[in-house]
């Protein structure tokens, strides 16, 4: 099902004003959601740095069962509060299959992360769900078996998939992860579905993320997404690789200007 069937054959999927797949698509926003005052803050933010939809967690799937978990519903409350002042629809993070219905009543997009790509009742449940499904590349997982992932959803009836590459554990360690930058035209190649990129997650360093979101462009991704926060320096959750306002605008535009030429 998630195979491309002609070389024109691409799944376009619109959520908010944006279709996903055709236009650029760039999702920012914060790692977690912190307070009502953080989150909107950073989504007016993003919005005017020409963002297209907002991202947040409001459950984390932390290493340490002792970091913040996430603010759970009260979160989606707020993700819904900033995404009415600023019109972002709204992407976030659903972890167990048992909250997947009841989150859908506050997300425009259902993310499921890097580590439970091959939660299979998840994506069973996901895939019954009336919402598209961004789904991220496991960290140690194949392009092919990645692409199995979002056959399990797209099985259930829930054709909305868009694929995330947010890097592979490799044996490199000056970086979080290593950005597999190839998986793009693989799956340009192999599937009609939208690709996105996470260079924040790939990274994990702040003087990474301009140059490998451009890069993303370059390689023909659909759009990325990004982690932005108001005050970088009080993120409590993943402070290194989280970008300020001003520096995702200054961003964006260089986004902008390639994107002209392409
Ligand atoms: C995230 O995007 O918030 C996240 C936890 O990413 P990943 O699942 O790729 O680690
Ligand atoms: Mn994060």
């Amino acid at each position: 099902l998630c195979q491309k069937q002609s070389p024109e054959h691409k799944t376009i999927i619109e959520v908010g004003g944006t279709k996903i797949g055709q236009d650029l698509t760039v999702i920012a926003g914060p790692c977690s959601v912190e307070s009502e005052k953080q989150t909107v803050e950073t989504a007016i933010g993003v919005k005017e740095g020409g963002a297209t939809m907002l991202r947040g967690g409001a459950f984390k799937p932390r290493t340490s069962p002792y970091a913040f978990q996430g603010l759970g519903l009260e979160g989606l409350k707020i993700l819904r509060t900033a995404s009415r002042e600023t019109g972002l629809p709204v992407v976030t993070e659903v972890l167990d299959p048992r909250d997947v219905s009841w989150v859908c009543e506050y997300a425009d997009i259902l993310q499921v992360g890097t580590r439970n790509m091959q939660n299979f009742s998840l994506l069973k449940e996901v895939g019954r769900a009336n919402k598209p499904v961004l789904l991220k590349r496991g960290m140690h997982s194949t392009i092919n078996e990645w692409l199995y992932c979002a056959e399990y959803i797209l099985a259930e009836g829930n054709k909305d998939v868009i694929l995330c590459e947010r890097g592979i554990r490799t044996f490199e360690t000056y970086t979080r992860n290593t950005l597999d930058l190839s998986a793009v035209q693989a799956v340009l190649e192999l599937s009609h579905l939208p690709i996105i990129v996470d260079p924040s997650h790939a990274t994990g360093l702040l003087s990474m993320i301009e140059p490998m979101s451009l890069a993303a462009f370059a390689a023909g991704a659909d759009g990325i997404t990004v982690e932005v926060h108001c005050k970088p320096e009080e993120a409590m959750c993943d402070k290194a690789q989280a970008l300020s306002i001003p520096m995702f605008k200054r961003m964006m535009a260089r986004i902008n200007k390639l994107n002209e030429c392409m």
